[in-house]
């Protein structure tokens, strides 16, 4: 199965989304993408969420599932530098908490 991409489409911006692994069949590809808080405009193409913001954009690739930016770990979960979003730490992550 090929899995369905978009990159921001924003000067110099790295921003990627790729479609979920889990994404429903009869789930159009745009409707996931603006659910990611992505804009797809058809004349200016798609900004990723960080260049909606204001926070774009990304000149970092990383780990964020919505834009593919680079993150840092907080304490509540993984923060991405460029959309704020937040993925949380699995919950075994707990038994290695020593802070
Ligand atoms: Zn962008
Ligand atoms: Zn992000």
């Amino acid at each position: 199965m090929i899995r369905k991409a978009a990159i921001c489409d924003r000067e110099g911006c790295l921003a990627l989304f790729v479609a979920p692994a889990d994404l429903p069949d009869d789930q159009p590809f745009e409707t996931a993408l603006t659910a990611a808080d992505w804009e797809a405009d058809g004349a200016a193409g798609h900004a990723c969420p960080g260049c909606v913001r204001g926070t774009g954009p990304v000149l970092e690739r990383g780990e964020c599932p919505r834009c593919c930016g680079s993150t840092v770990d907080l304490s509540h979960g993984a923060s991405c530098h460029y959309c704020g979003h937040v993925t949380p730490h699995p919950p075994e992550d707990d038994f290695f908490d020593l802070g």
